[in-house]
């Protein structure tokens, strides 16, 4: 059942901080169903890019949309309804619940009964309660948490609470996925991991993926176009192949 994704596009973008100018006038287009990579220096303005898409900041100038959908200026909850989701870089699960339940915040979009019907405990809301068990636990097997659920999430170690992190994100059946460095702080073998399952996450399901990752193996393993930034400009984009030999990107990754 792939989700019927639109192009996402983003023009013009630019976002200024008190007398700072983060980003300054970029574009690009995530084409349905692939791994589009946003990378650069430090300082490129990477995060700011991913928090405008996520709704966290405000632009400036330009705009975010899905198809025919505009995203700019709506907030964080606002984006999340029209099918974007995303992870934290740094986790953001609750520790003390489990890791079904955790999945199952994910689902929390798509809860049409709500907590009011499940409050009065009404049958509908049972229904639609063993539904979306159901789907947790697809999404489980998909990410390989199957055999986790019933643990508090704060047990697992930190390479599986980032695939819960992925995996509630799953939950809310994005069109989007916007991932914040999916793979920083994972073992070389997590990261081999991750990398496929994101890759599986595409092809698999049919996501689109905004990916803003410094480890560049991946990057250059997964991204279907990468875009890159450079003091908030966009100075290349294109595949792996064309970015990794542009001139202008390597002067400004060796120029830090
Ligand atoms: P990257 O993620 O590529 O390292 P950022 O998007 O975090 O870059 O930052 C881009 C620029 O914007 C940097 O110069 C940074 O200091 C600045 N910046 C980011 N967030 C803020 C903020 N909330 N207020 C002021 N300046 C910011
Ligand atoms: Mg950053």
């Amino acid at each position: 059942t792939a989700p019927d994704v639109p192009p996402l596009r983003v023009r013009d973008l630019t976002v200024r901080f008190a007398g700072l100018t983060a980003l300054d006038g970029v574009s690009f287009t995530v084409e349905p169903g692939s791994v589009h990579a946003v990378i650069g220096p430090n300082g490129a303005g990477k995060s700011t890019t991913f928090n405008v898409l996520s709704g966290v900041h405000r632009a400036t100038f330009g705009s975010v949309r899905l198809g025919d959908e505009e995203l700019t200026g709506l907030p964080p909850h606002g984006i999340t309804a029209r099918g974007v989701a995303r992870t934290f870089q740094n986790i953001a699960l609750s520790p003390h619940a489990t890791v079904a339940d955790n999945l199952m915040l994910g689902r929390h979009r798509l809860t049409r009964a709500g907590f009011l019907a499940a409050g009065l405990r009404l049958p509908s809301a049972a229904r639609e309660e063993a539904r979306h068990r159901e789907r947790v636990r697809e999404i489980a097997a998909f990410t390989g948490l199957e055999e986790h659920l019933g643990r508090p999430a704060g047990t697992l170690p930190y390479g599986l609470q980032k695939l819960v992190e992925l995996g509630r994100a799953l939950c809310a059946e994005p069109r989007v996925l916007l991932l914040d460095e999916p793979v920083a702080g994972m073992t070389a073998e997590e990261r081999r991991r991750t990398a496929s399952l994101i890759a599986g996450v595409r092809d698999g399901l049919g996501i689109s993926i905004v990916l803003v990752e410094h480890d560049m193996g991946v990057v250059m393993r997964l991204a279907d176009a990468v875009t890159v930034l450079d003091f908030g400009r966009r100075i290349a984009g294109g595949t792996p192949e064309q970015v990794q030999r542009d001139p202008a990107v390597v002067r400004a990754y060796l120029g830090r």
